[in-house]
């Protein structure tokens, strides 16, 4: 069992769910609600919830590096007679390469400037990404539960979040730049060849550039926090119900693609099991790393089923 691009997983995976069959005739009041529990929980109607949400991310990021990306050459222009002069062929590696507390400044007030409006769409994006989940959580147990972007659990999650999620974004690419900058100087690298190396660097983390299930930086960020925010959405709704004295059961259900993932396997393997309790990889919800595409299904515990709900 893997965990990556949904699109080939078998709906028999989803009929052969445990114990799901005995159940049925007690409830065949909620049939209806049944029928849109095959369709939505899956990982491919998960992803038909999020595609859309990792779409405008994945552009918001876009925007964002290439400004920084165009920003920083700027401010690199200053520096440019510590790289290695290519016309006279002489180096000038003596000179050092950029201090490391003038290279923190710069790129301090270019993520001041270029954060903001990433920030707002995180914002955003992950609220929707919760009430998807939140909606397809309500579906899975058949009953109606109204999303409350109010409820303590959506408050606490989105709470400072956009900002804290670009602020890592901002430090994952600063320690990319570090490196390149430290092989610009030990590589004895042009001005112009590492102005132009980074302009490719920023580039490159929004260029699909190899196969697999995760084309580049971008979709890795999009689908990582996209689907953190729908599966806290599926488990809202565990929350909520357990707040009304309702106890529910969770699966794992994995995607399927080339690659082999065992995180999520044994989590999957584990079937229907008490949605207070750990799945086998110590988690009580994907995503089980950054990239996964795996989702949550959930349904009413036996012993709470004769409790009347409306
Ligand atoms: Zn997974």
């Amino acid at each position: 069992m893997n965990c990556g691009n949904p699109s080939t997983v078998s709906s028999s995976q989803h009929k052969t769910r445990p114990a799901a069959a005995p159940l049925l005739s007690r409830l065949a009041s909620l049939a209806p609600a049944l029928d849109a529990f095959i369709e939505s929980a899956s990982p491919a109607s998960k992803e038909h919830a999020t595609r859309p949400l990792e779409r405008r991310l994945r552009r918001g990021l876009t925007t964002m590096w290439a400004e920084q990306s165009r920003r920083l050459l700027e401010h690199l222009g200053v520096f440019s007679w510590r790289f290695v002069a290519v016309e006279a062929q002489r180096p000038l590696v003596e000179a050092g390469p950029i201090p490391d507390d003038a290279l923190a400044r710069i790129w301090q007030s270019i993520t001041s400037a270029t954060g903001g409006p990433l920030a707002s769409l995180l914002n955003g994006l992950a609220g929707d990404g919760i009430r998807r989940g939140h909606n397809a959580g309500t579906l899975d147990v058949g009953l109606s539960i109204s999303f409350d972007v109010d409820h303590p659990l959506a408050v606490d999650y989105l709470s400072g979040y956009g900002a804290s999620r670009v602020a890592g974004i901002d430090r994952t690419t600063m320690r990319e730049l570090r490196s390149l900058l430290a092989q610009a100087a030990g590589s004895g690298w042009s001005y112009d060849f590492t102005a132009r190396e980074i302009r490719r660097r920023f580039q490159g983390f929004s260029n699909p550039s190899v196969l697999g299930h995760i084309r580049d930086r971008a979709e890795l960020v999009a689908v990582t926090e996209i689907g953190e925010a729908y599966e806290h959405g599926q488990w809202m709704v565990i929350e909520r119900l357990r707040e009304q004295g309702i106890q529910t059961d969770k699966a794992w259900l994995s995607a399927e693609d080339a690659r082999v993932c065992d995180v999520c396997e044994p989590a999957a393997a584990a079937g229907w099991i008490p949605s207070g309790n750990e799945f086998p990889n110590g988690r009580h919800r994907p995503l089980g790393h950054p990239g996964c595409r795996c989702a949550l299904t959930i349904r009413v515990a036996d012993q709470s089923r004769v409790v009347p709900v409306g």
